[in-house]
């Protein structure tokens, strides 16, 4: 078998030009734009990036962008005074602090600190529990993504066991709740699981959210089965997935390629969850379906 290629990029075009055409109706209606906010702590290049393209894509779907980029030495309550500042901003209807932070700040204060209902990367102790206990919140935008991708792919999820390979909390965890919200049979598996391969060739969904590079072989796949590869792993080779594609491309019946699968959808559910934290605050009424 040949697995069909799971297009990340032309999901998460379709789904930013979605947003951007509720964007133009909020703004017609409420006259202002939704913000994002972005924070940048320090000068890592790939946070510097990450942070550019989010900007990049708030602007083209028609929101407003406040960047702020302070310098590697910021203090911990400096930024706790921004985060208090946009927390109260009514411009701002989203804040993104870029991960990971510089040593000396403790990453938990800081998301801690953000106001839950402008936290849209869902990663908020309040908006994990209101996942967990399916009330509306936030999700965070990679394992949104990848249920997006799944349900464009499969239609009906449930009654369909999901393997999770990975339990972070901005991955593995939100994910494997979100399968089990859609009613599939839900394993998490990680790295003192024993005998892995046995768990994942169950999997009809197998989602890899390790964080090692080709891990997942084709051998470690049940026929037929879809498989999400989150991971994004730098090698001599180039940007590589946890997901071995050449082998396991052979077995499964669709697949993610890297980059181009998830990666994209990422940048759109951030989009996508501002843009609905700016309807939600407004009392505006936005399709269900973004
Ligand atoms: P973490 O390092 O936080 O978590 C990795 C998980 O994988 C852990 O739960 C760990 O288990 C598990 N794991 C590690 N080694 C093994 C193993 N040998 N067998 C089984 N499980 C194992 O990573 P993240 O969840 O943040 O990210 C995972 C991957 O996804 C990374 O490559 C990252 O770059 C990528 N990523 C991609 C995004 C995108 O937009 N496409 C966004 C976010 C992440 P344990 O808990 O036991 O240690």
């Amino acid at each position: 078998m040949t697995a069909r290629l799971i297009d990340g990029r032309a999901a998460a075009a379709a789904l930013r030009q979605r947003v951007a055409a509720q964007v133009a109706t909020f703004r017609a209606a409420t006259g202002r734009a939704p913000g994002l906010a972005t924070v940048l702590v320090g000068e890592d290049p790939a946070s510097a990036v990450y942070v550019r393209s989010k900007g990049k894509a708030t602007l083209e779907a028609g929101m407003e962008s406040f960047s702020h980029s302070l310098s590697p030495d910021t203090s911990q309550a400096d930024l706790l005074a921004l985060i208090s500042r946009l927390n109260a901003d009514p411009a701002v209807d989203g804040i993104l602090v870029q991960l990971p932070l510089p040593p000396h700040i403790d990453a938990n204060t800081i998301i801690l600190a953000i106001d839950p209902d402008k936290d849209v990367d869902g990663f908020h102790p309040v908006n994990a529990g209101r996942l967990a206990i399916g009330l509306p919140g936030f999700v965070p935008c990679t394992p949104l993504g990848c249920l997006m991708l799944l349900k464009d792919t499969l239609g009906e999820l449930a009654g369909l066991h999901a393997v999770v390979v990975g339990r972070s909390n901005i991955v593995g965890k939100p994910m494997a709740q979100l399968l089990l919200k859609e009613s599939c049979t839900v394993t998490i598996v990680h790295s003192r699981t024993r005998d892995l391969p046995s768990i994942t060739r169950q999997a009809d969904i197998l989602v890899a959210a390790i964080g090692r590079p080709k891990m997942i072989v084709g051998d470690w796949l049940k026929p037929g089965a879809t498989v999400i590869d989150v991971g994004i792993n730098r090698t001599d080779d180039g940007l590589v997935g946890d997901v071995d594609f050449a082998s396991a491309s052979q077995v499964a019946a669709a697949i993610t390629p890297v980059p181009g699968g998830v990666g994209p959808m990422t940048i759109a559910c951030l989009i996508r969850n501002s843009f609905v934290s700016a309807a939600r605050r407004e009392n505006f009424a936005y399709e269900d379906a973004l």
